[in-house]
Formats: structure tokens, sequence, C-alpha cells
């Protein structure tokens, strides 16, 4: 099962909710997580999943 970079949680490769960075495909559990991580990718890459739903905005 594919992670959620940004919240930690396992999601379904059938997801919506995905982008493709750098050639590699992210899989999220929702849209927050996925406009969280196209915000700031590089965060993300670095620091590993935060644990929770980011903030919105
Ligand atoms: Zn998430």
């Amino acid at each position: 099962m594919p992670v959620d970079i940004v919240c930690g949680m396992e999601v379904s490769a059938g997801t919506r909710f995905k982008t493709v960075y750098k050639g590699k495909v992210y899989y999220f559990c929702s849209d927050v997580c996925r406009r969280a991580f196209e915000k700031n990718p590089n965060y993300y890459l670095e620091h590993g999943p935060i644990g929770r739903m980011p903030e919105e905005g």
C-alpha cells in the first residue's frame, strides 16, 4: 500500500488524490494532503510524514 507522504496514512493506489513530482507518483488520502505536498514538496520529501493532516491554506 502506498503511504501518504504528508500525513503518513496508508492509501489505495486507486485513489484519485495523486500527483506526479519529478517523475514519481505520490498518493494522498485527501485533496488537503495533495495540495499541501504540491505547495511544498521538498519539505515532505526531506522530513517525511508529519503524522497528521496539514493545516488548510
Ligand atoms: Zn493525508
